[in-house]
């Protein structure tokens, strides 16, 4: 049942441009696009890029790129380096009600500090002794919130995934809001920006889970409602460890170049860390967003497993029509073979409907579109020899030869002619006369069936290739 919220909803994914679109946060930005479609609510893109060393334009180009091929459209754009009065507004206010003030401390005296701490086991924090006296020959370093470090309270909030959530207030010392009036820090920029776009979720990974405290009691000193949270399980590598460059790509536009598509990607990734109603694996974007509910996302880690993106990619290649599959696929071969024209590619769209995962795959049909090059060796059968190959490579010849084009196409006619070759001259083993045919026409070890290549190739290249053959 869909559960009713009183407020608008209002959700927001805050990618930094450090890097090129992660797929973690394609699916932190595929979610947040679900629950507020689902709610008929807002779906906010907000870049932070409070970073400026490690913030980059290209970066932040390649994130939004990668959510529009997914049709993640969000409804409003912010940036944070566009918003610095609103921080200022918001830092300035929380010095005048002394809810926040500068800190004098050094980077070698909080240090010291730490070491201490860490000696007595206690968890690193800084509690600044002197808050609202200005220290004499000292210089202002940053601007903390006051938290108390005597309190006894617990911060809590209910988690829409993962339930109840506690922190003692006393682990989180005088936190850093901002290096000065122009410069907020990250948890204090969440902060506002949440609270100024009017957030009422927020949907992110469980990394942030450790910041949560520390953002509601920014929340409650600038006096504002604290958004329902939601984190979301991590990607794991198949080896259940955080997914790294190690398991594989890991930006969404290695993805997109390989030839996955986009329908496929929402699907998959939808599907890592939830499940809906029903348990079917092909569900269409709509029918996810009818589905989607934050409760039903899992708590536990969930595994990037390339084998079933690979196998939803390819029940989506299924659903194309020749024609479909040829546009989608015709970059790719023209990427490897140059321009191609259309009634080769159309030939082979049935082949490339049933083997292909993703569309770079292409690559491996190369026998189509160039002549193959392989080792002679090859072309000989497992149970055979050299003259066993060139003979059959011969008498095939001959039985193709006295055919014409239309006999070349019917396949099953072919086949039965090919196996009598068999019968007749290798005591019935098919290998002997299908296997160099396969090498002569593809170079390769694993193709489609010689028959099917036959058929696409058409009886002068096939007659050529296994002319050539036989002079190896
Ligand atoms: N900018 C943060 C990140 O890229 C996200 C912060 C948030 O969602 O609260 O991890």
């Amino acid at each position: 049942m869909t559960k009713v919220y009183k407020q608008k909803i209002r959700v927001r994914v805050a990618p930094s441009p450090t890097g090129n679109l992660h797929v973690g946060t394609a699916q932190s930005a595929l979610y947040n696009f679900l629950f507020a479609r689902h709610h008929g609510g807002e779906f906010i893109l907000r870049i932070e890029d409070t970073d400026k060393e490690r913030s980059k334009p290209e970066y932040e180009k390649n994130i939004m790129a990668g959510l529009e091929w997914l049709g993640l459209k969000w409804d409003e754009f912010y940036r944070s380096s566009e918003r610095s009065i609103h921080y200022e507004k918001y830092l300035q206010k929380l010095l005048d009600e002394k809810k926040a003030f500068w800190c004098y401390h050094t980077i070698e005296e909080l240090e010291e500090e730490k070491k201490e701490q860490m000696k007595k086991k206690e968890a690193p924090r800084h509690i600044c002794g002197h808050k609202y006296q200005e220290p004499t020959g000292k210089e202002k370093q940053i601007i903390r919130l006051s938290v108390d470090e005597n309190s006894t309270r617990v911060i809590s909030f209910q988690d829409s995934v993962r339930g109840l959530i506690e922190f003692e207030q006393k682990v989180v010392g005088d936190l850093s809001l901002a290096k000065d009036l122009k410069i907020p820090l990250y948890n204090f920029a969440v902060v506002v920006d949440d609270c100024e776009m009017a957030i009422s979720h927020v949907i992110r990974g469980e990394d942030h889970i450790s910041n949560t405290p520390k953002q509601i009691l920014i929340f409650e000193a600038l006096g504002t409602a604290v958004p329902q949270f939601a984190h979301l399980p991590l990607l794991l590598g198949t080896d259940r460890s955080k997914l790294s460059k190690r398991h594989g790509p890991t930006s969404l536009d290695q993805y997109r170049e390989a030839g996955y598509l986009p329908e496929a990607i929402v699907n998959f990734l939808a599907l890592l860390g939830w499940t809906g109603k029903d348990s079917r694996e092909i569900l269409t974007k709509n029918e996810i967003i009818e589905q989607f509910r934050l409760e039903d996302v899992h708590k536990s880690g969930a595994v990037f497993d390339i084998k079933k993106l690979n196998w939803i990619n390819s029940q989506y290649i299924k659903m194309f029509n020749d024609e479909g599959l040829v546009e989608e696929a015709r970059p790719f071969i023209e990427k490897y073979f140059g321009e191609q024209p259309k009634e080769m590619i159309i030939k082979i769209a049935p082949m490339l409907r049933e083997r292909l995962e993703y569309f770079d795959q292409v690559k491996e049909f190369k026998f189509f579109f160039t002549e193959p090059e392989y080792d002679p060796e090859l072309l000989v059968w497992k149970k055979s020899d050299k003259p066993g190959a060139k003979k059959a490579l011969e008498k095939a010849k001959e039985i193709l030869e006295s055919k014409v084009e239309w006999q070349i196409f019917d396949e099953k006619y072919i086949r039965s002619e090919l196996d009598r070759l068999a019968e007749a001259e290798f005591v019935g083993d098919r290998g002997a006369v299908y296997w160099p045919l396969r090498v002569a026409l593809s170079g390769e070890k694993f193709s489609p069936d010689p028959v099917q290549i036959m058929n696409i190739l058409g009886r002068d290249k096939t007659l050529t290739r296994i002319e050539k053959a036989t002079h190896k």
